[in-house]
């Protein structure tokens, strides 16, 4: 998107504000249809916890996509946005067999990630098709903050635990109808991809019935120039033969599936906030913005880098900022930027802010979360209003203390 629209619509919907470009958003999900053209039947279902505006849902849809849902409250904004309920899968952790036997009753594809909720889920609801989230002990990325795939953590049943599952499938009767793995958010290469996929194969065959096969996520996307992403072209060659040449071996042709986020969305959303103030100590530049990480926590939380530019001013020359919030704690955007030069009430672009940026903002200090805008078809919408003084007051109750 450039600049100057950016500025307009920062003016006329106000500051702290989420615009997200549908265009971006349509094109990586059509990169991956492409790569993996070869396969007869593929399905991307979309994580909705990267971004959960109704309207991005709505747009999935049109796309034909499914969802990826992690809570009953995302499974119903699916069903709001008009995604059926079979085009809907729902890959919790840690959630209670009470939340995933309401989402079941939707007719929502369950996948259960650990062995004693799959044998209570079994013995009650033998009749319903489940897939199973293996956990295949690669190592994907090298932050353990990102990385789930890994042999101590929370995700997934471990594939050394597979003949307990068969044991669980005998015993109850129940069907197994997919596999499934997400090895986390940062996979670097190809051939950690590869390699867990060749597990999750090796699993597979291993129960008869099986209508797909979920290969999840972590694929990468550039936040800063020369970081590597997901060659996901390079992906759809080496993974599509290699699917195919197992469903002829398995003697029927599954269902490949992806769930991403972060690649569909990431690079569609920009974030604008304007400049508060420039204050100048001994050895740094601070230009403080109109928001913190009560709006975008990534930097602060995974000390995630989001490349950061003065869109108010594109010609001017470059000096060296750190770029923090208005919350009353540290929070920085970022430290030694070389961004052109800053004007108190200029407006700076956070790039890449797609994903996990909206979902995970809150209202600490009693803030309003920002408004965002989506472009669709060349032209501006708002999606989701600023908030008001009534949305922090929201569901207080004040009693009667005198
Ligand atoms: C978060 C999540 C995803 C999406 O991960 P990205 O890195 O955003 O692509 C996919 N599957 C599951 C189960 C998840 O929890």
């Amino acid at each position: 998107m450039d600049s100057k629209t950016l500025v307009e619509l920062a003016n006329k919907y106000g500051s702290p504000l989420y615009v997200y470009d549908t265009e971006k958003i349509s094109s990586q999900y059509n990169r991956i249809i492409n790569a993996f053209s070869k396969v007869k039947s593929v399905k991307i279902n979309y994580a909705v916890k990267a971004l959960s505006n109704i309207n991005i849902l709505k747009l999935f849809k049109q796309f034909e996509s499914g969802l990826d849902t992690v809570s009953f409250q995302e499974v119903q904004l699916g069903l709001a946005a008009g995604v059926a309920p079979e085009n809907i899968i729902f890959t919790p952790n840690g959630v209670s067999l009470e939340e995933i036997e309401e989402v079941a009753k939707l007719g929502v594809q369950i996948n259960i990630d650990n062995l004693s909720i799959l044998e209570l889920f079994g013995q009650k609801h033998p009749e319903i098709p489940v897939c199973v989230r293996i956990n295949p002990h690669v190592m994907a990325g090298g932050n353990s903050k990102i990385s789930v795939g890994h042999i101590d953590s929370k995700f997934g049943i471990s594939i050394y635990q597979v003949p307990h599952i068969k044991r669980v499938v005998e015993n109850t009767g129940m069907h197994i109808n997919g596999i499934h793995m997400h090895t986390g958010s940062d996979i670097l290469d190809i051939d950690t991809f590869i390699r867990a996929s060749e597990i999750l194969f090796d699993v597979a065959t291993q129960f008869e019935n099986l209508d797909f096969i979920d290969f999840g996520s972590g694929f990468k996307v550039p936040y800063k120039e020369g970081d590597i992403s997901t060659d996901i072209e390079q992906l759809g060659k080496q993974l599509s033969k290699r699917f195919n040449q197992f469903c002829k071996d398995y003697g029927k042709d599954l269902t490949l599936m992806f769930e991403p986020g972060k690649f569909l969305v990431s690079e569609s959303g920009y974030f604008l906030a304007k400049v508060n103030v420039i204050k100048q100590t001994t050895s740094t530049v601070f230009a403080g913005v109109d928001s913190g990480f009560n709006h975008l926590v990534r930097p602060m939380m995974y000390d995630a880098y989001h490349h950061i530019t003065n869109i108010s001013n594109l010609t001017g020359r470059e000096r060296y900022y750190s770029v923090v919030g208005y919350i009353c704690e540290t929070d920085t955007f970022g430290t030694n930027r070389r961004i052109n030069e800053i004007t108190e009430g200029d407006v700076l672009c956070f790039h890449n802010a797609g994903a996990y940026c909206f979902s995970m903002a809150s209202n600490y200090n009693s803030r309003y979360k920002p408004a965002e805008v989506m472009i669709y078809n060349g032209q501006d919408y708002l999606i989701r209003e600023r908030e008001t003084f009534q949305d922090i007051l929201k569901n207080q109750v004040t009693i009667d203390i005198s």
